[in-house]
């Protein structure tokens, strides 16, 4: 997949901003965050980045979160990691506590919810984290088509 030439644009001159260079290891896990579309561990970015070492993800990676390029994800116990609002809309997550499984949410509820807590709160807003966890369909579907064999046995 070949990334849009503004968004690409976007990349150098966040990097330049934040004085670090466009290394080959930044470029490509900027642009396997892009293609995948969701969010990657440390170790699920160094298994599909071509030769990149683990220990220059992590750096890489750390780096361009401190730059404000890839922001975390928290889900369960794991960090994750995705592209910032500066090169993704705006969005949060449910993920299935069982398989996993993300699905984005954008809604402009919540938006408005967390800035008036915010403001509420007496600080204004630069930022917020909300994440939904809970089992999925097929989850569900899974663990009721079991039920009968446990019976059995
Ligand atoms: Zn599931
Ligand atoms: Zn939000």
């Amino acid at each position: 997949m070949q990334i849009d030439e503004s968004i690409e644009l976007k990349f150098a001159q966040q990097l330049r901003k934040h004085r670090l260079r466009l290394t080959r290891a930044r470029k490509e896990i900027f642009q396997k965050l892009y293609e995948t579309n969701k969010p990657l561990s440390i170790q699920d970015i160094a298994s599909i980045t071509n030769g990149v070492h683990f220990v220059s993800v992590y750096r890489s990676v750390d780096l361009m979160q401190k730059a404000g390029i890839v922001k975390q994800v928290p889900q369960g116990f794991k960090n994750l990691f995705e592209l910032s609002d500066l090169f993704r809309p705006h969005h949060h997550h449910a993920t299935c506590k069982i398989c996993a499984a993300s699905k984005e949410i954008h809604d402009a509820r919540i938006e408005s919810l967390m800035n008036t807590l915010t403001k509420e709160a007496g600080l204004l807003p630069t930022e917020h984290h909300f994440e939904l966890y809970g089992i999925c369909q097929n989850c569900l579907s899974a663990v009721e088509d079991s039920k009968p064999i446990q019976r059995e046995d």
